[in-house]
């Protein structure tokens, strides 16, 4: 194994909006970030076609585009990107790291950015629709307005699902929830708000049997109910999926504090981790936003964070 005997001030692990803006930071404060992109180079916002809701882009732009100017950024002010993944971590004597397997790093502060991954059906046809953008969504609200006054279908039958149903209720025409079981998971509070909205329909044991569509755009989406095995063939143009995220926290597990999805628990108010030197920022702590701008805010947090540790050291 290669060892990296020079001790870096300052490891960044990701490279979404979160890992991205400490990255900027943390160069301004001449603290020599190192920033490992990961298997999906620019994350999450990758997948995302149009973003309109980021300040500062009043005409919107592209998420792969967004997170090339986000890299340029990084890099105009010294920030040492590289392609590879962190495969292991050792903060038991000091913090050491291994990338792609073989190199090993020793760290002074390390900024996790690691994001979360949406989960989805798994169907052919939903993953071939998803990466043409063609009307398959993990996020109403980056992705709802482009379904204006349309047909959709949501499904998931959580929080995330019902407070996506409600939201996309207020710009859609009509909103069909698929729920695979005859009941929800949902707090109470939140099943009644979808269920007393109009134009929200909620089936309740139905699957999704396949995204139909021209090869360029969703149409319809054919569903099942589990009960009766009949089948039905919905028109809709958008096809959200809400159901969960998984952080990408395991190698973390062993050292880090975490909730019960995987979730790493930060110091209140601040991106401290339960490990000295070990801050957190975007999706891989946050279950409740999940915003490219509040991963931005959190990932400027974890720098100024990493800054003074370093400076009281
Ligand atoms: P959850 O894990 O709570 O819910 C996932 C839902 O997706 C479940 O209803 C599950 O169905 C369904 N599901 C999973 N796999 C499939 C599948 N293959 N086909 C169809 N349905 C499927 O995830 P959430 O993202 O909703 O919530 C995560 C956490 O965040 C929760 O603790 C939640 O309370 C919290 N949260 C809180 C909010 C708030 O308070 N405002 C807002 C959003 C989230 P089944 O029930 O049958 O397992």
């Amino acid at each position: 194994m290669k060892s990296n005997s020079q001790k870096i001030k300052c490891l960044i692990i990701g490279s979404g909006p979160a890992g991205y803006t400490a990255a900027i930071y943390a160069a301004r404060a001449n603290m020599s970030p190192i920033l490992y992109q990961g298997i999906q180079p620019g994350g999450q916002l990758t997948t995302t076609n149009d973003v309109e809701n980021f300040p500062g882009y009043p005409d919107g732009i592209t998420g792969p585009e967004m997170m090339i100017q986000l890299q340029k950024q990084a890099e105009r002010f010294g920030t040492d990107v590289r392609n590879g993944w962190v495969t292991k971590v050792d903060f038991d004597k000091g913090l050491r790291v291994w990338v792609n397997d073989s190199e090993e790093l020793n760290c002074e502060t390390i900024i996790i950015s690691t994001g979360a991954s949406a989960k989805y059906l798994g169907l052919e046809s939903e993953q071939k629709y998803l990466k043409l953008g063609g009307g398959v969504s993990a996020c109403a609200v980056c992705d709802g307005f482009f379904y204006k006054n349309q047909d959709v279908i949501i499904v998931g039958a959580g929080d995330s699902a019902c407070e996506e149903a409600h939201y996309l209720s207020k710009l859609c025409n009509k909103v069909t929830m698929l729920v695979r079981r005859d009941e929800f998971r949902a707090s109470k509070i939140m099943q009644e708000r979808v269920k007393k909205t109009d134009n929200i329909e909620i089936l309740f044991n139905t699957e999704t049997v396949e995204v139909i569509g021209n090869d360029q755009v969703v149409d319809s989406v054919l569903v099942k109910n589990n009960k009766t095995d009949k089948q039905t063939t919905i028109p809709v143009t958008g096809f959200f999926v809400a159901i969960g995220h998984k952080p990408n926290t395991d190698i973390f597990k062993p050292y880090l504090n975490m909730d019960e999805t995987g979730y790493i628990v930060n110091e209140p108010g601040s991106s401290k981790t339960n490990v000295a030197g070990v801050f957190v920022s975007g999706d891989a702590a946050d279950h409740v936003y999940r915003q490219a701008i509040t991963a931005a805010g959190t990932g400027c947090m974890a720098a100024l964070d990493a800054e003074r540790y370093l400076a009281s050291l």
